[in-house]
């Protein structure tokens, strides 16, 4: 088991120094650092083997398809799905998420159907369902949330019906660190036949993730936030679903013949595939999953909840500091406010001193909207992160308040 220590001397990034101080690195929510295995796994790729996959007869083209296939099996055992056929790689959560509606409406949605939706949601699992029912004519439903942050599960039995083509939820919310009841919110669909799509792009890097015990239909995440690169991620999909869904996009390698008249497609998973996906990234990917599973999924899930609850007893003992999102169940971001001083100037003093954060929407305006505020400081940490980097943090707000006094 590494230490600490062992474990920051991984990501290369952490030891920089921003304006002359320690890099203070609290918006993992927002994209990952990468610890040097991924970035070797990378430049490997190019150094070493690169060439396009599925494609030449030639020896590197074999084996860059070969370690672009061994990823998809890494993905595949990561999230613990029954095929490797059910693994898409795709540009991440937004292009997963993108492809998915345009499929689903094609095959699936008519006018006057339902997509569920919950109050928490990205923006990238609200415009693509919405660019779809504006040409479906179908319609969107939205679990309401209550004042902590949860989804007022009543509100959402209620909302379930005949009309229903896709449940699409969070796994967790960005915005607030509101861990969804994923596995009560599947079942109750399940009950009437719906299908439902988790947006795992705060989930997968919290723990452990089982798509077949949490028997969901859909699962979706990003490279970049799990510690992997950039440009990649993947659609999970149960094989009964991705062998009826239409392709999302046409090109190379998702076919099987083309004539001018008629194209046949190629089989799962590359009928999703089309043209040159970003291997690289890929290979990547699996490296930063494989890097997670040597670290521990459950000694990262009990550290952050260890860093959760120092952080929010620190920054609550702080005068004038509200904690938006005080769900029972959350992950480790933390989104406030400072009494009389708005976001973006906390963000901006805060990172005088080397401290990242991230403010404004979080690409969540509704639940902004919900609460009443045009957005937040969120501090949003994860196992590389230490108790003195959240006192750091502590102390730059106390000064953030003192020169606003
Ligand atoms: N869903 C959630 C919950 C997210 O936090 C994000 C990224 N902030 C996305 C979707 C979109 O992910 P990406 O930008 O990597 O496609």
């Amino acid at each position: 088991m590494k230490n600490i220590d062992e474990i920051r001397a991984d990501f290369p990034i952490l030891g920089r120094r921003v304006y002359d101080k320690p890099l203070v690195y609290l918006d993992n929510g927002a994209t990952t650092q990468k610890p040097r295995v991924v970035i070797d796994a990378l430049a490997d790729v190019y150094l070493s083997y690169n060439a396009n996959i599925h494609r030449g007869v030639h020896h590197l083209s074999d084996i860059a398809s070969e370690a672009y296939e061994n990823s998809r099996e890494t993905v595949r055992s990561f999230i613990n799905a029954e095929k490797r056929e059910e693994v898409v790689f795709t540009s991440g959560t937004t292009g997963s998420i993108n492809g998915l509606a345009f499929s689903i409406g094609e095959r699936f949605v008519n006018k006057g159907d339902e997509i569920i939706l919950s109050h928490l949601e990205h923006h990238a699992n609200i415009v693509p369902w919405q660019m779809m029912c504006e040409r479906k004519g179908a319609i969107i439903k939205v679990i309401p949330v209550d004042d902590n942050g949860d989804i007022i599960f009543e509100e959402y039995l209620r909302l379930l019906s005949s009309r229903t083509k896709l449940v699409s939820i969070t796994q967790v919310s960005n915005a607030i660190g509101t861990v969804l009841p994923v596995n009560e919110i599947i079942a109750a669909a399940h009950t009437l036949n719906i299908p439902v799509m988790i947006d795992g792009a705060q989930g997968i890097q919290h723990g452990v993730v089982d798509v077949r015990e949490m028997d969901c239909d859909f699962y979706v995440f990003s490279g970049h936030k799990v510690y992997g690169p950039n440009g990649i991620g993947c659609l999970y999909g149960k094989e009964k679903w991705l062998s009826e869904l239409p392709p999302f996009q046409g090109g190379g390698d998702m076919v099987d013949q083309v004539t001018f008249e008629k194209t046949t497609y190629n089989e799962l998973p590359f009928k999703f595939e089309a043209g040159t996906t970003d291997y690289p990234a890929a290979i990547g990917l699996a490296t930063a999953l494989g890097y997670v599973t040597s670290i521990g999924r459950n000694y990262i899930e009990q550290r952050e909840k260890e860093l959760l609850s120092y952080a929010t007893e620190r920054l609550l003992s702080i005068k004038g500091l509200k904690i938006y999102g005080n769900s029972a169940r959350k992950i480790s971001t933390i989104s406030f406010l400072l009494e009389g001083i708005h976001q973006y100037d906390t963000g901006m003093i805060l990172d005088k001193m080397g401290i990242a954060v991230r403010t404004g929407t979080h690409c969540a305006q509704p639940v902004m909207k919900r609460y009443g505020i045009d957005g937040t400081v969120r501090a949003s940490l994860c196992f590389y992160n230490t108790n003195q980097e959240i006192d750091t943090l502590a102390a730059g707000i106390e000064k953030v308040i003192k020169m606003f006094a």
